[in-house]
């Protein structure tokens, strides 16, 4: 059984090399590649992404997970090897039913999409991009229908980012938050806002970069592993434990931009770092679901990033390396700027308290698109109208409305959104189960601290990559379901309600 697991981690390292080095392809498409590069790279994806499939699926690996499965039965549950054997069953078991030609189908068309979505977003354009995204929907529906007896479509490709979820669920929690944060937002809108001149003033860019990298080191982003770049759409990619990078953007004349996304992104890349070295090059190697992702991003950019006693650390040095631009601004007058509450176009600029509302705009309309209720052609006034009647606000354009998001013109319709607020939801319960262990982590941040949640974090979730599956990880740390109250909580301490 040893030499058969030894040759199931070949087969399966190999396959993972490959989407590694299509990752990195990415990675330079969306930092460094010249526009002109685009065709070429699309077709270099496809080739990666269908080479890996096609070894993942291929009849040896399916043949020693059905000889390994006793073998991995008898050991615990949570060593390395029994979870390799059982996640990889899993994954294989659902991978094995997409042919490798839709994948690299796939690949090649989300690839020449993205390119477009580049040049037509700043040219408000969604007409360039129209048949591109039909056949996005339609190469969606394909990959869907490849595990039919779904309740409804989209089931299969929320499943594959959240597993364990579908669309009724992830209904279910929406209605849930939603009737809790409607409220919430009436209250807080029928105040004036919080006035936030401070933060709209000229930051030169090497500044607010260098900050940036100084709050991310001190929150234990490791850079011997990992490195900042710029793009246009902030993300976080890795090809190994011992190299996971980030992206941010840069705008100088909004300093929360950069600042939140590079303490966003940082978040993401500390949960791929703090993976078990053990783990590396498997398929365990990477964070479980979309949702305990993005718990992990919103965790430090927002529990952490936008506390007060975060800002009793930072904000001296902030007002340092700005000192024409913040020295007469009180750190209460920054506070509140930073977390301003009010109703806006976009999604990764929204405030905690309207950030799930952008989510869940999103999440209806690929349903209905999938559903084929909503024709693609009549997107971008479906958004409109959602934007109007859920946020009470109506871009002025399609670049900050339907075409400001990179999901759908870099990958399938589905599944894309539902971990962002799943995301908050989590970072509230993590948040709170490491209090209970170390009450004493909010006094460290305001001495700017962070090594011992960090630590609690590592332990209990980073440490496990994807061995436990998102419901087996939730109930391990807080032993019981996903609940919502620890995030509301949090969120009305925040926005100060
Ligand atoms: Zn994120």
């Amino acid at each position: 059984m040893e030499t058969k697991l030894q040759e199931l981690k070949i087969l399966l390292q190999e396959a993972n090399d490959l989407a590694s080095a299509a990752a990195v392809l990415n990675w330079d498409q969306e930092t460094y590649m010249p526009a002109g590069g685009g065709e070429s790279r699309a077709r270099q994806l496809a080739v990666l992404q269908r080479l890996s499939h096609e070894k993942f699926t291929s009849a040896a690996v399916g043949n020693l997970l059905d000889e390994l499965a006793p073998y991995g039965e008898s050991l615990p549950y949570d060593s390395d090897d029994a979870s390799l054997i059982r996640v990889a069953r899993q994954q294989y078991d659902r991978q094995v039913k997409v042919p490798s030609s839709l994948v690299g189908e796939l690949g090649s068309h989300t690839a020449q999409t993205y390119q477009v979505w580049t040049e037509a977003r700043p040219a408000n354009d969604f007409a360039r991009l129209q048949s591109y995204l039909e056949k996005t929907l339609d190469l969606s529906r394909r990959v869907a229908d490849c595990f039919p007896g779904y309740e409804h479509i989209a089931d299969p490709l929320i499943d594959f980012a959240d597993y364990g979820m579908k669309a009724s669920s992830v209904r279910q929690v929406f209605a849930d938050l939603r009737e809790q944060l409607v409220p919430l937002v009436s209250a807080i809108t029928a105040q004036e806002p919080a006035d936030n001149a401070c933060l709209l003033q000229h930051f030169p860019e090497e500044q607010q970069w260098t900050f940036g990298v100084d709050v991310i080191k001190q929150y234990g982003y490791d850079f011997k592993r990992g490195r900042q770049d710029k793009a246009p759409h902030p993300f976080t990619t890795s090809f190994g434990v011992g190299d996971v990078r980030i992206t941010t953007r840069i705008n100088e004349h909004d300093l929360g931009d950069a600042l939140f996304s590079t303490l966003h992104e940082a978040g993401h890349a500390m949960y791929e770092q703090g993976v078990n070295p053990a783990l590396d090059g498997t398929l365990l190697a990477g964070g479980t679901s979309a949702g305990v992702h993005e718990s992990q991003s919103r965790l430090w950019e927002n529990v952490v990033g936008r506390s007060r006693g975060f800002w009793v650390h930072f904000y001296p040095k902030l007002q340092a390396l700005f000192p024409e631009q913040l020295k007469n601004v009180p750190l209460s007058t920054f506070y509140r700027a930073i977390n301003r509450v009010e109703p806006s176009l976009i999604r990764v600029d929204a405030d905690e308290v309207t950030y799930n509302l952008h989510v869940m705009i999103r999440f209806d309309l690929e349903l209905a698109l999938l559903e084929g209720t909503l024709a693609v052609r009549d997107l971008p006034e479906a958004w409109h109208a959602r934007y109007e009647a859920d946020l009470g606000v109506r871009a002025p354009n399609d670049q900050d409305g339907v075409l400001q998001d990179v999901h759908w013109y870099g990958g399938i319709i589905g599944g894309g959104f539902q971990g962002y607020t799943l995301g908050n939801i989590l970072s509230g319960v993590f948040y709170q189960k490491a209090l209970e262990a170390h009450p004493a982590i909010p006094n460290e941040i305001t001495e700017g601290k962070f090594d011992t949640l960090h630590t609690w974090l590592k332990t209990n979730i980073y440490q496990h990559g994807s061995k436990f599956t998102a419901p087996e990880l939730i109930e391990r740390v807080t032993g019981g379901p996903l609940w919502i109250e620890p995030y509301i909580a949090a969120t009305c301490t925040e926005c100060r309600l």
